[in-house]
């Protein structure tokens, strides 16, 4: 069993006092905190290896070379990719599927009527992209909808995927709610109908073991920052088939085979799609944070959040004001709630005061508060280094922040 102590010695940041109280963080949906190994590995790569990549013949271009592209071997054998060339480094979730949406308009792969597939529980980063696309192109955004749950109706599902379909883009886990969404029926539907799936997996990298051989989604995207890694670094998984097929959406250096003024043609994968120069520092420091997850383990991971989200739930739902939004039978760590008759905003403000980071607000996600005609959820999302006494110090501070907002 791991020892949370012990883990927690590894993340500088949570000896940190916020407000003259130690520090409870609970906005891990948000970011993660960062152990010591990733901070000193961006810092070791200014301070040793400074240089930029796939350039140069000189030393350090060479190890800095070296070192990225072992963190796309990393990542390819921390998703079980096929191939490493299906790793495509990007500056985050959001930006993966951007580069989805706009090479498929670009790659003519989506049209005049032509439909797209999400559902109602989506991030806006998996909304938007397909609304701008389906706006340039003159298609449609069909949306599968939730229950009051939070679940996906798999039958409204199969009704709407059809021949016009081109693409479904689906969360593997809603980070308003935390619900953990079919996706594997979903990918074996729409393959059945040949249509492509992308899955937006920000919120599952830190706590599910991916397998993209066995998942079989053409797509898969996900953030650094948020599995104990570096801000502004992201990982778009596309199967090879797919990414060969596709235009490339940003144009510039490191993208080109060759450049002239009469025809300019492109590089191989993953180059094709990563134009420029990248967060070099921090592709490499996403390495130690894969490291530091697979030294835990999923196995453990999974015990130690659900025993978090188990005890939160049972805790929450035994104030009397408070409401839990979103009761998914398969559920992550976060637990999204609310307060009859104060806004969360005010309760976020005052745990604040006590040194309780939780999150408040619509999380990026309106159309679910819409759905429950609420202007916001205060959300508190676990990782690995919580503990049930941190979740104790959140019960009491909401007590507190009741009492006084009533
Ligand atoms: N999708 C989901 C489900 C998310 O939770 C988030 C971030 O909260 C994103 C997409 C966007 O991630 P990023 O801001 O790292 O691009």
């Amino acid at each position: 069993m791991v020892n949370t102590a012990e883990i927690r010695k590894l993340f500088p940041i949570l000896n940190t006092e916020v407000n003259g109280k130690p520090l409870v963080y609970f906005d891990n949906g948000a970011t993660t905190q960062k152990p010591k190994s990733v901070i000193d590995c961006e810092r070791h790569y200014y301070e040793k290896l400074n240089a930029n990549i796939h350039r140069g013949v000189h030393h350090l271009s060479q190890i800095s070379t070296d070192a990225f592209e072992a963190s796309r071997k990393a990542v390819q054998s921390f998703i079980n990719a096929k191939h490493s060339e299906e790793i495509i480094f990007t500056n985050g979730t959001t930006e993966g599927i951007n580069i989805v949406a706009q090479s498929f308009r670009k790659s003519g792969f989506v049209g005049k009527g032509d439909e797209i597939l999400i559902s109602a529980l989506e991030h806006h980063s998996n909304i938007v992209p397909w609304q701008m696309l389906a706006e340039e192109v003159e298609a449609t955004v069909k949306v599968v909808p939730f229950n009051e749950k939070g679940e996906l109706d798999t039958e409204a599902f199969r009704s709407l995927i059809n021949q016009r379909t081109k693409i479904v883009a689906i969360s593997h886990i809603s980070n308003a709610l935390g619900s953990i969404n079919p996706i594997k029926k979903f990918i074996d539907w729409s393959h059945a109908l040949g249509i492509p799936v992308l899955i937006d997996g920000a919120q599952a990298a830190p706590h599910c073991k991916l397998d993209m051989q066995e998942l079989d989604a053409d797509f898969y995207t996900f953030s650094a920052h948020k599995m104990y890694g570096p801000t502004g670094v992201g990982v778009l998984y596309g199967k090879r088939d797919w990414l060969n097929k596709m235009e490339p959406v940003v144009g510039g250096g490191e993208m080109i085979a060759t450049v002239s003024f009469d025809k300019t043609t492109y590089a191989e994968l993953p180059h094709k799609f990563e134009a420029g120069t990248p967060n070099i520092a921090g592709v490499i420091a996403l390495k130690p944070a894969i490291e530091f997850i697979e030294k835990v383990g999923f196995d453990e991971i999974h015990a130690i959040e659900q025993q978090l989200l188990d005890y939160a739930t049972e805790k929450l739902s035994a104030l009397p004001d408070v409401r839990i939004i979103g009761t998914a039978e398969n559920k992550a760590s976060l637990v999204s709630f609310i307060v009859d008759g104060v806004h969360p905003y005010d309760i976020g403000t005052i745990l604040d005061k006590m040194g309780i980071a939780v999150r408040t607000g619509h999380h990026c996600a309106q159309p679910i508060m819409d759905q429950f005609k609420i202007p916001g959820t205060i959300r508190a999302s676990f990782a690995i280094y919580n503990t049930t006494e941190e979740i104790d110090a959140l019960v009491k501070g909401l007590e507190r922040a009741i009492n006084m907002l009533k």
